[in-house]
This record gives structure tokens, sequence and C-alpha cells, in this order.
């Protein structure tokens, strides 16, 4: 019997228990004073009225015999593939309903996906990354390459031609640094990947958070990413279905390597190894797509949009450098004072009571810069800006 040994070469994720040791250990030293927590990737804000009565409606409809609902179509449903289809149309992207697949969220799609592809292809990662595109890729052995994310860049990596690759990973808006493509370079993107005839995968999570015009919020707004792009989206962040579960990948029927075509394997994959999306959380996510629904999330978008901007003011005020919070619900500082990211998870604890997340976390390109999240609750965000800016100034200003 053999086991997958890539697994003894993964890279153990210290990051969150590293944190919440130190959390720990500060509660226990000053337990009069109150944590806030910045370092959250969660969403805080209830799921909106109209996913709460649309899961309500079809619970009711379950526990009827004309109602009821068994397996459902493997793609998921008609109702909310036509809703999402719908969406890309707003954004001048075609995608066909047979292209859709929805899912129960975008990590488990981001990990699937890979199957598709032998091990031995080359796999391009942007560093700082979202550390799940490394892990899976770990996990099954294939080599990856880093392009790096730097403040020269505004930490958005652009293609190397002399870097070969296969599989490309982007995710914009980014986690962890906040930084979204803009159309032009993801063109570039597009065309890199057309000419090493790599796939790329595209990680929308972020996208409703979206405001500036000339950022795609698909890539499929590009001419000539459907020969060559998966895109791998979620309702997690854009409506709070964290818990919930639901997303989608959209694989084109176009798209095609090696006389095979990636949107029927996919059918396969799928329609042999998973069953569905609940009937109850697919009417939630179609609920989320209505005219109604849009404008009730849109609320809880602006609500972590205004936290961005408070914390955003401060790093302003104060002089220091970061990117993202207007097209993201992260804020990715440089640490002032030239600490490392952890020495200024310390100071931001000691000094402040906030707890954020170290950038070395999320790679070796991270090592000096700090995530906030705007996914907090607003005076709290309020609180902990106030104490910032106080301490921030005494100590760097
Ligand atoms: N992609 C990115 C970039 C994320 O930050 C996250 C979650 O934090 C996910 C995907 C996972 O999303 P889901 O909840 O749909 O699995």
């Amino acid at each position: 019997m053999k086991l997958n040994h890539n697994y003894s070469s993964l890279t153990a994720n210290y990051l969150f228990t590293e944190v919440a040791h130190k959390v720990n250990a500060y509660v226990e030293k000053h337990p009069e004073k109150e944590i806030i927590r910045l370092g959250i990737g969660d969403v805080t804000q209830p799921l909106v009225k109209c996913a709460v009565e649309a899961m309500q409606q079809a619970s009711q409809e379950m526990g009827t015999r004309e109602g009821f609902h068994g397996y459902g179509p493997e793609q998921g449903y008609a109702f909310l593939r036509q809703a999402i289809q719908a969406r890309y149309a707003q954004w001048n992207a075609a995608v066909d309903q047979t292209e859709i697949f929805v899912s129960d969220g975008a990590k488990s799609d981001l990990a699937n996906i890979l199957g598709l592809f032998d091990v031995d292809n080359i796999v391009l990662v942007p560093d700082p990354v979202y550390p799940v595109y490394v892990d899976d890729n770990q996990m099954d052995g294939r080599k990856i390459v880093y392009v790096h994310g730097n403040r020269e860049n505004s930490f958005l990596p652009m293609p190397d031609p002399t870097i070969q690759a296969d599989i490309i990973y982007l995710c914009s808006p980014n986690n962890p640094t906040g930084a979204a493509y803009t159309k032009r370079q993801l063109e570039s993107w597009v065309e890199y990947a057309r000419a090493q005839d790599a796939v790329i995968l595209y990680d929308a999570a972020y996208e409703s958070f979206i405001t500036q015009a000339d950022c795609p919020h698909s890539i499929y707004e590009i001419d000539g990413a459907k020969e060559c792009a998966i895109e791998i989206c979620s309702f997690s962040k854009i409506a709070g279905f964290t818990g919930t579960r639901c997303g989608y990948t959209v694989v084109p029927l176009c798209l095609e390597r090696q006389r095979m075509r990636l949107n029927p394997m996919w059918r396969r994959r799928q329609t042999t190894k998973f069953n569905g999306v609940a009937y109850v959380v697919q009417r939630a996510a179609a609920a989320v797509l209505t005219q109604q629904g849009l404008v009730q999330i849109q609320k809880n978008l602006d609500y972590y949009h205004n936290n961005a901007r408070v914390l955003a003011d401060v790093l302003h005020r104060a002089g220091i450098w970061y990117c993202g919070g207007e097209n993201s619900p992260y804020l990715w500082m440089q640490c002032p004072g030239q600490m490392t990211s952890w020495q200024f998870f310390d100071w931001l604890l000691e000094n402040c009571g906030i707890v954020g997340t170290p950038g070395a976390g999320f790679g070796a390109c991270g090592e000096g810069y700090f995530r906030l999240s705007a996914f907090g609750n607003a005076e709290q965000t309020e609180i902990a800006a106030q104490a910032m800016q106080q301490k921030l100034m005494e100590c760097f200003g």
C-alpha cells in the first residue's frame, strides 16, 4: 500500500494557528482589553431578505408531493443557470447555459478542476497568493513557478514571456492584496496564455466588490478568453453564502487542448463525482440575482466598502503605502518602520488590540506587508481605525 507522499512536502499551515496562538496569549495576559478582529476572511452581514424568503418557500415546497425535489439536474437547475447567464450578459460576456456548472463553492472546484490536467504540467502562481492554489497543486505533485507581486507593480504581476506555464492562476480582485486587474492587463494575460497554449484558472470570488469601470468582472469580457480560461466564482462573498455554500464554474464549450474539449470532460467528472447543490440553496442563489436581490446585496457590499474606506483613510493620513479596498474587502498595507509582517502583527495587537493577517503567510512576496479585512462590524472597524490612527501617528508619523 502506498500513500500520497506529496502530503509530507506540504508546508504546514502555520498562519491561522499562529495567529490564534498569539491572540490567546494576549487575551490571557490582558483579559480586560477588547480585541478587534480585522483578520477575518469570512463575511459578517446576515443573508439578505430575498435569499431567506426563497429558502423558506423552497423548504415548504420540498414538504409537498408536487414541490418535492430529489436529485437535481447535474449542472444545476436551469433557473439558476439562466440567472447566472443573464449576469454575464450584463457584462457583455456571452456564456451559454451548458457552460455553467453550479457547485457547492469555489474552494472545492478550484481543487477538483485540476483533475482535468496531468500532474506533469507547470503551474504559474502569482505571489502573494490565496494558499489553496499552492496546496492543491502540491498535493498532486505539480511543479509550481511564481510571478512576483510587489509595490512596483502594485501587486498586479504581469506575464513574463520567458516563463513557461501550462496552468495559470489569476485571482482578481485578489485575496490577499485587494488589487484588481484592468481590462488591458487581463488582455496581456489572455495573450500570454494563448501563446503558451496554457489554461487560465480565473478566480472571480470577489467580482462583486469591483467599483472601477475598467476592471472586468469576468475574464470572458476579454476577447479570446473563452479559448483559454475557466472561471470559478462563488456566492460566498457576493451574497454572504460562506455557510450556505453555492458557487459555479464556467468551462467554455470551445476550450480545447490536445483535441480534447474541457467542457464535456468537466461534465463527465461532475456527473461521476458530484451530486449537485441543494434545491433550497439554488433557489436562494437565484433570488440573489433578481433585481430586488441585487439591490439588497449591494447594501451589504456598501457596508463592507465603507469599512474599507474607513481603514484606507487611516493609512492615507499616516502616509502608509497600501493597495486594495477600492475593488475589494481587503487592504494590503506596507508594514511601517520596516517591520516584518509578524513584527507588525505583534505591534498592532500590543498597541491597538487589533488582529490582522501577516502578509508572509501568503507567500514570500508578502513579507513586509499586512492584510486588513473590511468584513467586520462597522462600529468596531471605526474604533480600530481610531486606535490605529493615534498609534501610527505617535510611533511613525
Ligand atoms: N477564492 C478566494 C480567492 C477566496 O478568498 C475564497 C475564500 O476565502 C474562496 C475562493 C473560497 O470560496 P468558497 O466559499 O466559495 O469556497
